[in-house]
């Protein structure tokens, strides 16, 4: 029988309501053998998350003001799951414990990840499965960097040694023994590196949404779901896709070959979105376009000269004066004598005047175009390379809509148009495309 591995998100595991359909999906379905958690999130709006409470703890402590009411906040949260669920675990030595570490300094990732951590413990008291603590197991190398073959070794070993387990989301160890964390939401990641070492056959990350639809549902009227899509699609969609997984939780499940499904914890029967190495067309359904996303608040900064293409390190100066002001280029289409890079505008504050400056000075631009403003939108389908028609369908379907595009980028993998838009137009361009392509097959 195959292994699968499941990671429950914070708001699956905010309160005992929701830990109790987390133990009916694991209950109906033996495969269910790893289980890594986050934090408790949020139960309601304007509710807090328990990682970031805990990071308010420790940001007390730094500044010598009282953390106790902030720590009891935490401590009440997990006794009230524990009370509920009647599990018998001695949490109040582990509340002892943290605050101890927590006045005596403890670093902010070591407090931060104590959600996790107790989080962990309650589901396995609950399951009655084991507790495998991630700490040791998933290691940084001193440059704080994932050690991934150290990391692979250490989990399958320790795993094997258990036929059902709960694990803590969220952070390993450095060399020297303490706590280190991934970024923001990263208990995906570790999600990903047990269903890798472990072999697994699925990783089923359980959030509170039923997986990727095929636009923003806050734009167009009841989207279509998307049901399987490719790790480079969803790469070309990261616009859509951060939010719902961490991006560097990709990596190991695709090294390992393994499906991440994207479910829902809370309409446990919707398949959700299954993301593969590859789909088929007959497992897109025949559909040409798979997704469509994209994102406000870009700036295109176009520069024109004369016989440009002849000038040896043109484009990398122009990348190297960005790079100083701290900006990351989104994209970069360039044309004969014209190039334009596209960055977020939030990245460039108060510093445009200065960075037009240094263009002038360093590059000698004929003309320099700044469009402040920009959207983004990427379609995109594997579908798209070998079809015709697709490109004209796209801007026929926005110039009917009246939408002037600003820009156009197609990625050399052909199975991605970015185009640029007003932000004005955002959402009636997404509408446009939709609508071109919701049933092109
Ligand atoms: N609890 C952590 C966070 O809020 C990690 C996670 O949920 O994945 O970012």
């Amino acid at each position: 029988m195959g292994v699968k591995v499941l990671k429950f998100g914070g708001s699956s595991v905010a309160d005992a309501i929701q830990l109790a359909k987390v133990k009916g999906i694991i209950d109906s379905d033996p495969a269910r053998r790893y289980v890594v958690v986050s934090a408790p999130g949020k139960r309601f709006d304007g509710d807090s998350k328990i990682t970031d409470l805990l990071y308010l703890c420790k940001t007390h402590v730094d500044h010598n003001v009282a953390y106790d009411q902030v720590f009891q906040a935490v401590c009440d949260r997990f006794r009230a799951v524990e009370a509920v669920l009647g599990v018998d675990i001695d949490l109040e030595k582990e509340f002892s414990e943290i605050e101890e570490n927590l006045k005596n300094g403890a670093s902010a990732d070591y407090v931060a990840s104590r959600g996790e951590y107790l989080t962990a413990m309650l589901v396995a008291a609950f399951l009655k499965w084991d507790f495998v603590d991630t700490a040791g197991l998933i290691r940084f190398d001193k440059n704080g960097r994932l050690d991934d073959n150290a990391t692979d070794e250490a989990l399958a070993a320790a795993l094997a040694k258990s036929e059902r387990a709960v694990l803590p989301g969220f952070y390993g160890s450095n060399p020297d023994g303490s706590i280190r964390t991934f970024s923001r939401g990263g208990s995906d990641i570790t999600g990903s590196l047990v269903a890798r070492a472990v072999g697994a056959e699925v990783y089923e990350n359980w959030t509170d949404v039923s997986g990727f639809l095929m636009a923003d549902p806050r734009i167009v009227d009841d989207p279509v779901p998307i049901e399987k899509i490719s790790y480079m699609e969803l790469r070309e969609l990261s616009y859509m896709g951060a939010s719902v997984l961490h991006e560097d939780a990709i990596y190991p499940a695709r090294r390992g070959g393994i499906p991440i499904n994207i479910r829902n914890t809370n309409e446990p029967d919707n398949p959700g979105t299954t993301i593969l190495a590859d789909v088929s067309a007959e497992e897109r359904g025949g559909r040409v376009v798979t997704g469509i996303a994209g994102h406000k608040d870009f700036v295109v900064i176009t520069l024109y000269k004369n016989r440009m293409n002849q000038e040896r390190g043109f484009v990398r100066r122009l990348l190297t004066i960005l790079e100083d002001y701290g900006l990351h280029v989104e994209h970069l289409p360039s044309g004969i004598d014209t190039i334009s890079a596209v960055a977020v505008k939030k990245e460039i504050g108060e510093q445009m005047e200065e960075i037009l400056d240094e263009i002038q000075r360093k590059l000698s631009p004929e003309r320099v175009e700044v469009f402040e403003d920009m959207a983004l939108i990427a379609t995109v389908g594997r579908g798209m390379a070998k079809r015709l028609g697709v490109s004209a369908r796209l801007f026929g379907a926005l110039s009917e809509a009246g939408v002037n595009v600003r820009m156009i980028d197609q990625g050399s993998s052909e199975m991605n148009i970015i185009i640029g838009v007003k932000n004005a137009d955002f959402e009636k361009a997404i509408r446009a495309i939709y609508g071109a392509f919701a049933d092109m097959r």
